[in-house]
């Protein structure tokens, strides 16, 4: 199988992850991304190259190419744990469509080995793309980030028309779609903007989940890590108020919102 050969570059390998998809579940992280947002936990997936970054004052390397076949016979290791808990693996990153071959190939090769696939994507790539992996993908975990373009780019680089369209069209043709917003501060932490995300996924008429992710600041040594200033500064935490509170806006829509997942 050709496929089982092709290589691509990730960053790390977590075993044993429950929030990712449904089950337990080893998420795979692959290298680069096309958008910059600020609070990104994860500033080591961003960049495709490989760096160095220095965690617990010692250095390590963020990046390796791995081949697909590496890379399914490291997730099958834990099939019995798949199995009992409906689990499997998850492609996560960075954004794994940056990989489109790599992360179309570790999907498929999962499912024939019979692994549970999804992956976490924000979907800023052109529909065919994504199309073509769609075969393979059991669950689809979106970001949604916010309505407005301009805004949306200010805070991640990148504008979000793309990212709405295929929505669109992956609430057609897409197995189990699960939108996720981040909520962060200064952002799209409003009743009014959390309403609307909330309103455009229940108007897509196959999503029944809205997952509310709560801004954290555990990405922000590896910033240091890599020489970079945090781009979030002292921005704070909200309260478990606060997130219930946008919870209760977004499931006047009808949507089942879950915070965290
Ligand atoms: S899409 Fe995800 S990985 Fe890419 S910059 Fe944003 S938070 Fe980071």
């Amino acid at each position: 199988m050709e496929y089982l050969k092709e290589k691509g570059r990730i960053f790390d390998i977590q075993r044993f992850s429950v929030h990712d998809g449904p089950g337990i579940r080893t998420i795979v992280f692959l290298k680069g991304c096309m958008l910059r947002c600020r609070w990104c936990c994860n500033p080591e997936s961003q960049e495709f190259a490989v760096q160095s970054m220095v965690q617990g004052g010692r250095t390590k390397i963020m990046g390796r190419d791995v081949t697909v076949r590496e890379v399914v016979s490291e997730v099958a290791k834990d099939r019995i744990y798949y199995r009992r808990s409906g689990g499997g693996m998850t492609l996560s990153g960075g954004e794994c469509f940056y990989q489109p071959h790599f992360a179309t190939a570790l999907l498929c090769a999962a499912k024939a080995a019979g692994i549970n696939t999804a992956v976490e994507s924000t979907s800023c790539v052109p529909y065919k793309t994504i199309e073509e992996a769609l075969p393979c993908i059991d669950n689809y975990l979106m970001d949604i980030k916010h309505m407005n373009s301009s805004k949306h780019k200010e805070f991640t680089g990148v504008a979000n028309e793309l990212i709405l369209e295929n929505a669109r069209r992956l609430s057609k043709d897409a197995a189990n779609l699960i939108i996720r917003v981040p909520v962060i501060p200064g952002f799209n932490d409003t009743a009014e903007e959390i309403t609307a995300i909330a309103e455009f996924t229940a108007g897509l008429g196959t999503v029944r989940e809205l997952h509310l992710l709560p801004y954290h600041r555990l990405g922000k040594d590896k910033y240091k890590g890599l020489g970079r200033d945090y781009p979030m500064g002292d921005a704070q935490l909200h309260t478990k108020d606060t997130i219930e509170e946008l919870k209760r806006f977004a499931e006047k829509t009808g949507l089942e919102v879950i915070i965290g997942g």
